[in-house]
């Protein structure tokens, strides 16, 4: 009924579109349409909401200028493409918070590709139900996890190759991917020896030439004539000093009608499964399961943050019809992954806010005591910091509080005087770090830290390790005195939360390098404190994120920053180099070793899981050691090794038994080996900003002058631009400020290493969808804490955490 009317106002946007709207499709003016439209609708039942949006952007239309008109016009076409109203659970939730009739029916129009309505689980479907695939396909696709034609659907191109802008030849430039429109002068074929052939012709658009070339694709100069206007689309190369397209897509054009070339998604890929193939079944999966695809967004969000549906998402995903469509698309998935995450963290905080936690007073005399002890004083930022955790743990309500800061601001230093106040009050405390060697290290120094202070009884408090390595006799003591409360503070591997250690009255949980620890974790901690009172809990993290960031993300903590070093420091000396400086780094790698000093090389890692990058490092291994440090001691540390070898590694190059350290990006966290003065990086270009600078933190911590070398082939663009960050600035903040903005918020937070969920098109996302998506999970929380009225909502978002799931 109501699909008349907006069928009908669908063909004249179309209309007005392809006549560059000017208004020919609307007879006697938009004015006078809009108005009779209006009529038929409501009498077709059109629903009201929808009405009034239509109506009243038609009314903008009259009076706009070009720029606006297409705007509006494409805005309109966005809204009819789907009508809304035809899913009605979707309305009840909104309007009354009614439960919405399960299963819900299926939107009624989602474009021409759809067959007809198909039941929900058509998403649960095998992918082998899909025309081309069989078993050997399904087993390709079940190496990237995918199983149905949900996943399918889901698996969502992580690049585009975008040939719809149409350029002319007189300004394209070497490496540009981009259509242009141009006419054939002429071509040519030539045979190689080793049965290659070369097709190559020329092309003129007035502006100037190019030549495209195709090999051994000879049959192609059949659909050529000298003459005729054609569409390339491809990259540009360079060939002899010439400009050149090199095997382009081409389609021969009226040269009346400029268009551009199609915007081609990249998807990620596994042996035996090309792009086009995955292209192509993903097609197939938006033919049978979009209509199944549920919308979970409450219409009222979907229209006030100007979001597409998601179905129609999906299929511009896979297909995009225009950048601009592309770019809703995109909006629409990282505001769904930005909103989840957001009501994720938001619930966790309104949580810890009904928690209790035993108020901790601060003695003056010991806080001073502890600071008079030092060999140092405080830095501004650090007794700023200390000045919050203090007031934090005064209170009832549990501290939860991110404290960032660079390697060696003095995070620790902090996180031992809160200790101290935990002790005086009574409560124990346990300092938790990811690695053996790093608890051991901070076991060390948080002895010497605290073996100057005495509390009330005259005692300093007592400090004990538990690992792995701790065993037998002195762990049963360990065991025993936290149990009892005879031992007042323990340094342990985060491992210790999940093993069944009881405490006698935990109050204090201090987490150190915060990446590797998620929600979930935190959420456990909490459970270990007693039963009337849970931990007061604070994060300590080396990977400055952006206060923006920080906040929204770690919604459920409160942030502070020391952002200040302590005097005195060298900054180490930072500079890009390229591949062809490799041996003029070795050989400075070996003075250095000779001088006793060492070093690390790091190679890059795709995926710790990937067992072909860890391949590379291994190799490379092999031929440091033997080819070209024959001399020196080189040690291989990957994400491949179990973590006790891991540790094993680590301590011979904490000891000095290795000169040169090999590793991949798991090195990243903060061990400290104050001799070591030179960090040689690989292929730098593919670490992030953070990342980068982490790595630079594992050198200049001794007295001896450090050094950080980025070797990169890449000489211009937004990967250059990081470089140059890097060598330009060794302060955190600003560099994570800096990818912030060169890489969006999703490839900042690094979701593997932030220990939160993964977000599907992350690094394709921007910071004001995100600040948008944390102000509607706002809202909805602050009317609805539960959810209660959102049950579609809430399901997602557990989904959400829980990691992908289905998105039925
Ligand atoms: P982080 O945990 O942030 O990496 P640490 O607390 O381990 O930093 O401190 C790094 C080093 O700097 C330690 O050797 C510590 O003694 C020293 N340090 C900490 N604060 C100061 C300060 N205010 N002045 C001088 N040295 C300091
Ligand atoms: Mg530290």
């Amino acid at each position: 009924m109501a699909e008349k009317a907006l069928t009908r106002l669908r063909n004249l946007l179309n209309l007005e579109l392809q006549t560059q709207w000017r208004g020919r499709a609307f007879r006697g003016g938009v004015p006078a349409f809009c108005e009779r439209w209006a009529a038929d609708a409501e009498a077709d039942g059109t629903n009201p909401g929808l009405l009034r949006e239509i109506v009243e952007r038609l009314s903008l239309y009259a009076d706009a200028d070009s720029v606006e008109r297409e705007r509006l016009l494409r805005s309109l076409l966005e809204l009819v493409d789907e009508p809304p109203a035809a899913d009605p659970a979707l309305q009840n939730i909104d309007r009354i918070g009614a439960k919405p009739a399960a299963p819900a029916p299926a939107p009624k129009d989602i474009g021409p590709s759809v067959d007809a309505p198909k039941p929900p689980d058509a998403l649960v479907k095998p992918v082998t139900d899909l025309k081309g695939i069989g078993a050997k396909k399904a087993e390709q696709y079940a190496r990237l996890g995918i199983e149905t034609v949900g996943d399918l659907l889901w698996h969502l191109p992580h690049r585009y190759d975008d040939f719809s802008r149409v350029r002319p030849i007189a300004d394209v430039e070497e490496g540009e991917k981009l259509s242009v429109v141009a006419s054939l002068r002429r071509f040519s074929e030539r045979r190689f020896a080793f049965k290659k052939e070369i097709l190559q012709a020329i092309f003129n658009d007035g502006s100037g030439a190019i030549r495209a070339t195709w090999w051994n694709q000879s049959w192609l100069k059949n659909r050529l004539t000298v003459g005729k206007t054609y569409r390339l689309s491809g990259t540009v190369g360079m060939y002899m000093g010439n400009r050149t397209l090199e095997n382009p897509l081409f389609e021969e054009i009226s040269p009346s009608a400029i268009k551009g070339g199609p915007i081609l998604p990249v998807y990620g890929l596994t042996a035996g499964l090309r792009n086009g193939d995955v292209s192509r079944h993903a097609l197939q999966a938006i033919r049978t399961g979009l209509s199944s695809v549920r919308d979970a967004m409450p219409e009222t969000l979907r229209r006030r943050y100007n979001l597409i549906p998601l179905a129609d998402a999906l299929r511009q995903l896979h297909a995009p019809a225009s950048t601009e469509r592309l770019e809703a698309a995109r909006r629409r998935v990282n505001f769904d992954d930005f909103l989840h995450l957001q009501l994720g963290v938001q619930r966790r905080r309104q949580e810890i806010q009904h928690l209790n936690a035993a108020a901790m007073a601060v003695d003056e005399d010991l806080l001073a005591a502890y600071q008079a002890a030092l060999p140092f004083a405080l830095t501004g930022a650090q007794q700023r910091v200390l000045d919050e955790v203090r007031r934090d743990m005064a209170r009832r309500v549990p501290m939860s509080r991110l404290v960032q800061g660079d390697v060696g601001s003095g995070k620790t230093v902090v996180a031992a005087a809160a200790m101290l106040i935990a002790a005086a009050n009574g409560f124990q405390s346990a300092l938790l770090a990811p690695t053996q060697i790093l608890v051991e290290q901070h076991f060390h120094g948080l002895r010497k830290l605290l073996e100057g202070v005495a509390l009330a009884d005259g005692s300093s408090p007592s400090v004990t390790l538990l690992t792995g390595r701790v065993t037998g006799q002195e762990r049963d003591a360990a065991l025993a005195g936290l149990a009892d409360g005879g031992i007042q503070i323990v340094v342990g591997t985060t491992a210790l939360i999940q093993e069944g250690v009881s405490f006698a009255n935990l109050g204090f949980v201090v987490v150190d390098e915060q990446h590797r620890f998620g929600v979930e974790q935190r959420a456990a901690v909490r459970d270990k404190g007693a039963d009337t009172a849970v931990p007061h809990l604070l994060v300590m993290s080396a990977t400055p994120i952006p206060r923006s960031l920080a906040l929204t993300i770690y919604g459920d903590l409160d942030v502070s920053a020391i952002d200040e070093m302590p005097p005195g420091r060298t900054p180490i000396k930072t500079k890009r180099f390229t591949p062809a400086d490799r041996e003029r780094l070795y050989n400075f790698m070996r003075n250095q070793a000779r001088e006793g000093r060492q070093g690390y090389i790091i190679y890059p890692l795709v995926e710790e899981s990937d067992a072909l990058d860890v391949g590379a490092a291994v190799d490379a291994h092999a031929r440091l050691r033997e080819e070209i440090f024959p001399d020196l001691r080189v040690g291989l540390l990957h994400g491949r090794l179990k973590g006790a070898e891991k540790d094993e590694v680590m301590r011979s190059f904490a000891d000095g038994d290795l000169d040169i350290l090999v590793s991949t990006s798991v090195v990243e966290v903060g061990v400290d080996v104050p001799n070591a003065t030179l960090m040689l990086i690989e292929d730098a270009e593919r670490f992030g900003l953070a990342q980068l600078h982490q790595f630079r933190g594992r050198v200049g911590r001794g007295a001896h002058e450090s050094y950080c070398a980025l070797i990169s082939r890449v000489n211009g663009g937004a990967q250059a631009e990081r470089l140059r960050a890097v060598t330009e600035t060794t302060d955190g903040f600003r560099l994570a400020e800096k990818d912030l903005e060169l890489r969006g918020p999703g490839a900042v937070l690094g979701t593997r290493q932030s220990g939160l969920p993964d977000m599907r098109m992350a690094n394709l996302s921007n910071i004001e969808t995100l600040n948008q998506a944390q102000e509607a999970a706002q809202g909805l929380l602050r009317e609805d804490p539960d959810l209660r009225n959102h049950p579609q909502l809430m399901e997602k978002m557990e989904l959400f955490w829980r990691g992908h799931g289905d998105i039925s």
